[in-house]
């Protein structure tokens, strides 16, 4: 997740797949053989088979998930927010075609059912060829999944009092998913949820994009009445420190009591990491009350 518009040019780069994750900085992979390449109506697709992470999705240029270190994602989006809430029975994922969201959050039995709104059918297809374990629930497809292409956007300008949990597994804020990063859209994420209702969404990198992270709390801190962030460590993003932001019409996520773990197994989340997560660095802290120069 960068918010830098970048080249991923295998075939310039021979052998390689690149992120260009700043102006002065460069994330690449080496790789075995590139699976897809191709042009939906939303964004550049790339699927590489690569030495270090096995199989890694590209979207215009920026890495969103790959088979090695895919978990630690998914397990932190979905069971943050799903041990938080008390009851979480409706949930409404914003994105994610990968399928790894709605594979985590079906692993909850008192979640009685998931609607997923993503944008590019081609991301869902491509997941389903190339993911499969992933996209194990998109391939599954479980009464309780119920699948939609469309605009997350208007999902949620037309819903309200519906989700218990909201999950914004969304790509960066430019392209298609530049609308889930603005006030409106939480303004109208919040009316879709219910009382005591949870959002999370995934934010990018505290070190690279600061001015990015302090923006959105600020917002979300408006229009929910908490805005809490969380941190953990994944490899592939920029800096490998990912931020997500946690908001809630009811409880303070610092202080809401958590269920413990019922599920296994877990690779990543566990009941000290749920709490763990939201202690933050010093920087971070201050560029939360202070938007850093960039
Ligand atoms: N884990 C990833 C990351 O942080 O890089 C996100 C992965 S998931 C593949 C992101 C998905 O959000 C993409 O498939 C993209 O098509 C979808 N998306 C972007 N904007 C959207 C929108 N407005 N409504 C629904 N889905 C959207």
């Amino acid at each position: 997740m960068s918010t830098v518009k970048t080249d991923c040019r295998p075939s310039a780069h021979a052998g390689w797949v690149t992120e260009v994750q700043t102006p002065s900085l460069r994330f690449s992979m080496a790789v075995n053989e590139i699976l897809y390449q191709g042009k939906s109506e939303f964004q550049e697709i790339i699927v590489a088979d690569t030495k270090q992470f096995g199989r890694v999705l590209s979207l215009d240029g920026v890495f969103q998930t790959s088979d090695a270190e895919e978990w630690v994602y998914h397990e932190m989006i979905a069971h943050v927010p799903l041990y938080m809430h008390p009851h979480p029975e409706r949930v409404l994922i914003i994105g994610g075609g990968d399928g790894g969201s709605a594979r985590e959050v079906l692993r909850h039995p008192e979640v009685r059912a998931v609607d997923m709104v993503e944008i590019d059918a081609e991301v869902i297809r491509l997941a389903k060829q190339y993911f499969p374990q992933i996209a194990s629930a998109l391939i599954a497809e479980p009464d309780r999944l119920h699948v939609t292409v469309g605009d997350g956007l208007a999902k949620v300008a037309a819903t309200e009092n519906e989700y218990d949990v909201i999950i914004v597994d969304c790509s960066d804020p430019i392209g298609p998913g530049e609308g889930l990063f603005q006030r409106q859209f939480y303004r109208d994420a919040c009316r879709a949820l219910k009382a005591g209702g949870l959002l999370v969404q995934q934010t990018d990198s505290p070190f690279l994009r600061g001015a990015l992270v302090h923006d959105i709390v600020r917002v979300m801190s408006d229009e929910f009445a908490y805005a809490r962030l969380y941190l953990a460590a994944i490899p592939i993003y920029p800096s490998g420190m990912h931020s997500f932001m946690l908001a809630s019409k009811g409880e303070d996520p610092l202080t809401a009591l958590r269920r413990p773990v019922d599920i296994a197994p877990l690779r990543y989340y566990n009941d000290a990491i749920a709490k763990a997560a939201f202690v933050l660095p010093n920087f971070v802290k201050t560029l939360l009350r202070e938007r850093p120069q960039e």
